[in-house]
């Protein structure tokens, strides 16, 4: 559920006119609902009441400042990639002392920052960065508090450049090495076990393989709970979202009608799944979703350029570029695309929707059917919330788009367009070169 809908015959987020922020701010633009996002928070705080949890959202889906700070003052911390992520959540006037840095290459600066920042828990994915981490809080004369990420060899069932709970996959240690691994993290004098850790995959629309990897990895959580006093369980992120039927999930009737067979996975399935599961445990539980809280709280407007009518295929060429929303080109993904302003009388067009960079690739959908729309309309890309400006690019010198946050009738820039200066501000040509 989300608050994007018509009102009248003109697109809101939640009580604002989305063709006033394009209006005011330009396109391409995101806009994201802060309503959405407090609803999703609560509805997986909810789904798994019963249980003692702490929500660390995957950054990585989207890491503007006002919506770090939103989702902090809702409670969350964070699922942390990089020493980038890290000062994010501290300017946006948040701490990491409950969120948890994961990651496969984590460099020497970015283990001791965490560290120093005195964070939750480092989720290490291999040995020999054990021993590292061993050294730098030695330095430090700290003991570092780590998870192992264990890999539990369960297929996510999704898009195989989302997947990684396999055991081909680089993500953690297959689970049959990773009491081994435990014995020998042990063993070092500066780390200190807290908990256990993994992460399947994301986009995931059915609760089995969840089920399946809790049902793997939970008898050896509760063994590591008895050899070691751990305290938590991560679960991990991947909850999926409503992709093709993105504006019409917004209404509870949509999802009322559905058989429960056909009904997408949500909060309260996944809780009711995994409660039983997890309660006996007696651990903590992380989350680290991230697609799930943001991703059908934003939307991307564009701007119609051109309607090209073609001998065998329209194309409908937008402002909007890979470049800004990537899904579609790196992950074949789906986007409903609909238009700010409906007008039911207007005859169905059939066409290929695609931005203006030089490269067939750069096509958001073919032969899609959409209202008619012509040149300064807008459109809107649903569910763009999750993996949209933090995958964006300047490809072509095209600059990062504008983001807009809106809380109920009110609408504010939360990151203004990039201007031409600051995207060349780190250039210059040599010396040697200018005559
Ligand atoms: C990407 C990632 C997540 C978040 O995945 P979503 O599908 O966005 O929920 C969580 N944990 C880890 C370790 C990740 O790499």
């Amino acid at each position: 559920m989300h608050h994007f809908r018509y009102v009248g015959q003109k697109l809101h987020c939640e009580s604002v006119d989305l063709a006033a922020v394009a209006q005011l701010y330009g396109t391409p633009t995101y806009v994201y609902s802060a309503q959405t996002m407090a609803d999703n928070f609560s509805r997986l705080a909810q789904g798994l009441a019963g249980l003692e949890v702490q929500q660390c959202y995957a950054l990585k889906a989207n890491s503007n400042l006002a919506l770090l700070r939103h989702l902090a003052n809702l409670g969350a911390a964070f699922d942390l990639v990089s020493g980038g992520e890290i000062r994010r959540v501290l300017a946006a006037g948040a701490d990491v002392r409950s969120s948890v840095f994961a990651g496969v290459g984590k460099t020497e600066a970015e283990i001791r920052f965490a560290l120093e920042q005195g964070i939750f828990a480092l989720h290490v994915e291999s040995e020999p960065e054990l021993e590292r981490i061993n050294h730098i809080a030695g330095t430090l004369g700290v003991r570092a508090p780590i998870s192992i990420r264990v890999n539990p060899d369960v297929d996510a069932n999704t898009h195989a450049k989302i997947t990684t709970g396999k055991s081909d996959n680089k993500f953690g240690i297959p689970l049959a090495q990773a009491a081994g691994a435990y014995e020998a993290a042990a063993k070092f004098k500066h780390i200190e076990l807290r908990g256990v850790q993994m992460h399947i995959g994301s986009q995931l629309t059915e609760v089995g393989p969840f089920v399946e990897a809790v049902e793997k990895v939970g008898p050896f959580a509760a063994q590591l709970k008895t050899r070691y006093g751990i305290t938590y369980f991560s679960i991990g992120g991947g909850l999926g979202i409503v992709y093709r039927d993105a504006l019409a999930s917004g209404d509870p009737a949509w999802w009322a009608a559905l058989p429960p067979a056909h009904r997408p996975l949500t909060p309260e399935a996944y809780g009711a799944a995994l409660v039983p599961l997890l309660r006996p445990l007696g651990l903590k539980v992380l989350l680290e979703h991230g697609r799930y809280i943001v991703g059908n709280a934003g939307v991307l407007l564009s701007r119609v350029e051109y309607l090209k009518r073609g001998a065998s295929r329209n194309f409908l060429v937008l402002d909007a570029a890979m470049n800004d929303l990537v899904r579609p080109a790196m992950y074949e993904s789906f986007h409903e695309v609909v238009p700010l302003q409906r007008d039911t009388a207007r005859p169905a067009l059939v066409a290929d929707i695609v931005g203006p960079i030089c490269e067939s690739g750069d096509c958001f959908a073919k032969a899609r059917q959409i209202q008619q729309v012509g040149e300064g309309e807008h459109v809107a890309f649903m569910s763009a919330g999750a993996y949209g400006y933090t995958m964006a690019s300047r490809y072509n010198s095209r600059l990062m788009p504008a983001e807009v946050l809106v809380q109920g009738s009110r609408f504010e820039l939360v990151n203004a367009r990039e201007t031409f200066e600051t995207m060349i501000a780190g250039e210059k040509i040599p010396a040697s070169l200018r005559h």
